[in-house]
């Protein structure tokens, strides 16, 4: 369920919810109401959904993930290179993730 943070005004009675939050409160509402709380303008939504992978999960792309990425000459680890030269990307751009890979 979509999460949201309150980010600004006082505190605030949801009705919705029964819940009493003030700035720094996070709440788990489902889709109804998180389309309430983004029209209100003081929440902001802070679950993960559509943001960039984290490291950890990069480190856990699994090998043949990877491995068919490269073949398709995409990097696997962002979208801004797609090419031939995808493993001279990697290792410069992501040489990290690049080393496991390889080490591998
Ligand atoms: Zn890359």
């Amino acid at each position: 369920m979509p999460v949201f943070e309150k980010v600004a005004g006082g505190e605030v009675l949801l009705r919705g919810i029964g819940e009493r939050v003030s700035v720094g409160d996070r709440v788990d509402v489902d889709g109804a109401f998180a389309g309430y709380l983004s029209e209100r303008g003081d929440f902001e939504r802070v679950d993960d959904a559509g943001e960039d992978i984290t490291a950890d999960e990069v480190e856990s792309l699994a090998d043949d993930v990877i491995a068919e990425r490269i073949d398709a000459g995409e990097c696997p680890w962002c979208d801004e290179y797609e090419g031939e030269n995808v493993g001279q990307h990697a290792s410069s751009a992501h040489p990290d993730a690049w080393d496991d890979y390889k080490g591998e």
